[in-house]
């Protein structure tokens, strides 16, 4: 068996080495001997609904409302719900976490549909969140380190009932500053603000993605990635690397209830 991992629009969504996290997802099936295909789709490419793992970057509002309609964000029935559908994984950033809600803002600010795989709707914020952002994940997740990422984003995006959000923002913006949250998965459906590339920064949530397509793997030598993640969590005002206690769940609770 190969794994496909397919690359989204890089040429309208790719802000901060986002399509390098396809690059990783890659390479870290085949630095264990897992076979694994890179198929790159840009713009006006028929989107295939077989793939295994989808990744969508980040971007400008312009480019995002044409990726949003290159997804079918209008139709009943784009390839990449059908793909959802059959069990495959997507990784959506910032532009993509927007676009794969229920509505985003558009370049004119006007409200546009979104692909509506995430329960989460997206405005125009008042103020834009430029940064580093640092995240502890979300329980549930069998996450332990803090993640860590760049977000740069004018939107404010709220999560409904049917997802979650990614985790607890620790330095940084995330969502919005009123939710104290970052991203939102349903399912095997992720997004999230941060930039980075966030695999390359979080090898964690890297290998979270590749077992929800391939089982449980074996670990690999991360120490390279370790020593990023530690700089920029420095740099994120000294969140230490080693996490921040984690989230209680009792805290957990009340941000799902809070919604
Ligand atoms: N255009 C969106 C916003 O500003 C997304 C930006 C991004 O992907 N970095 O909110």
């Amino acid at each position: 068996m190969s794994v496909s991992v397919c690359l989204l629009f890089p040429d309208l969504l790719g802000t901060y080495g986002d399509s390098g996290n396809a690059t990783i997802l890659v390479q870290r099936l085949r630095w264990r001997g897992i076979a694994a295909e890179l198929t790159v789709i840009h713009s006006g490419d028929v989107v295939p609904a077989s793939c295994d793992l989808y990744v969508v970057g980040g971007g400008e509002d312009q480019p995002q409302a044409l990726a949003a309609d290159e997804l079918g964000a209008t139709s009943s029935s784009s390839p990449l719900a059908r793909a959802v559908d059959s069990g495959a994984v997507v990784f959506a950033v910032c532009a993509g976490l927007q676009i794969l809600g229920k509505e985003f803002a558009g370049p004119d600010g006007e409200s546009r549909a979104g692909v509506g795989l995430l329960d989460c709707a997206t405005s125009p914020g008042r103020r834009r969140a430029v940064g580093e952002l640092a995240v502890e994940p979300a329980l549930g997740l069998g996450l332990s380190r803090t993640l860590s990422g760049y977000e740069n984003h004018a939107g404010v995006t709220t999560v409904g009932p049917g997802a979650e959000p990614l985790g607890l923002v620790v330095a940084g913006v995330g969502n919005s500053s009123d939710s104290g949250v970052d991203g939102a998965r349903a399912g095997r459906v992720l997004g999230t603000y941060m930039h980075g590339p966030a695999l390359a920064r979080n090898p964690d949530l890297a290998d979270l993605l590749l077992g929800w397509v391939v089982g449980p793997l074996e670990p690999l030598d991360d120490t390279d990635a370790e020593e990023l993640r530690r700089r920029r969590l420095s740099a994120a005002g000294g969140v230490p690397a080693s996490g921040v206690a984690g989230i209680l769940p009792r805290t957990w609770r009340r941000i799902l209830q809070r919604r």
